[in-house]
């Protein structure tokens, strides 16, 4: 697509580009404390829909509002897999209407020091990650309004690059996934942690939001293929050590 045919300035001078960013940063971080602090806290509730708001105004001419009526952009502490999504149906026209982007808090709570390399992008705090990966899908929501579809097509990365200067569509904010590796857990590890004044050792099975750990017990509910009974247990993450560490330590 030319650039003559986007309805809206694009591609933009990338010192535009940064500029505007870092006056929707600032807008958006003088007037919510909680979005400014290190790590961040708890949102204003109004503070996604300003933000949105101020990107639509700034990078888009008001097209968004005009495509979508209304464009939700709700915060969601369940999306762990990824930092944002955009969701909305193909077929219902209405529910077209109704768009919705989600932004995971669990990775805006969770960061803290930068850099972050972000859609080719390297950036210094998780406040400047939260609207680089909200950029990346507000690209999505301008695609599908003008062709109905969206995906990473040269296309969708002419309208990343031209707007936002993005020149790619991978993140390396760490998932818990990645924290909890990087402290030597991953599903299969042997683990450690203290229950009601006793270690209870057992087998990692899932890392999510909480850890799931299956314990050796001889009432426990679940059975492996070898008859062996096991609880299971759900524990925050920060309280699991790898069960080999705490043997070198002990
Ligand atoms: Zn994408």
């Amino acid at each position: 697509m030319s650039a003559a045919e986007w309805p809206f300035a694009c591609p933009l001078p990338p010192e535009d580009a940064r500029k505007r960013r870092a006056m929707i940063l600032t807008a958006l971080c003088t007037r919510d404390g909680g979005f400014a602090s290190l790590p961040a806290g708890r949102l204003l509730e109004d503070t996604p829909a300003r933000m949105l708001r101020l990107y639509d105004e700034l990078f888009f001419r008001g097209f968004l509002s005009r495509a979508y009526g209304t464009l939700r952009v709700t915060l969601s502490s369940r999306l762990t897999s990824s930092a944002g999504k955009f969701i909305y149906a193909r077929s219902a026209r209405e529910r077209l209407r109704s768009a919705e982007i989600r932004m995971s808090t669990d990775f805006l709570y969770r960061l803290d020091q930068g850099p972050f390399l972000l859609n080719g992008l390297s950036v210094a705090t998780p406040q400047e990650a939260f609207l680089v990966v909200f950029e990346h899908e507000l690209c999505h929501a301008a695609e599908t309004a003008l062709f109905g579809s969206t995906g990473h097509s040269a296309r969708f990365l002419s309208l990343a690059r031209g707007l936002f200067g993005h020149t790619g569509t991978r993140h390396s904010l760490p998932t818990r996934r990645d924290a909890a590796a990087q402290n030597g857990l991953s599903v299969g590890s042997a683990v450690l942690f203290e229950m009601e004044g006793k270690t209870v050792r057992g087998l990692l099975t899932y890392v999510g939001k909480t850890a799931t750990v299956m314990v050796p017990d001889s009432r426990g509910a679940f059975r492996d293929k070898a008859g062996r009974r096991y609880a299971k247990y759900r524990v925050s993450l920060p309280l699991l050590r790898c069960a080999a560490d705490a043997r070198e330590s002990g």
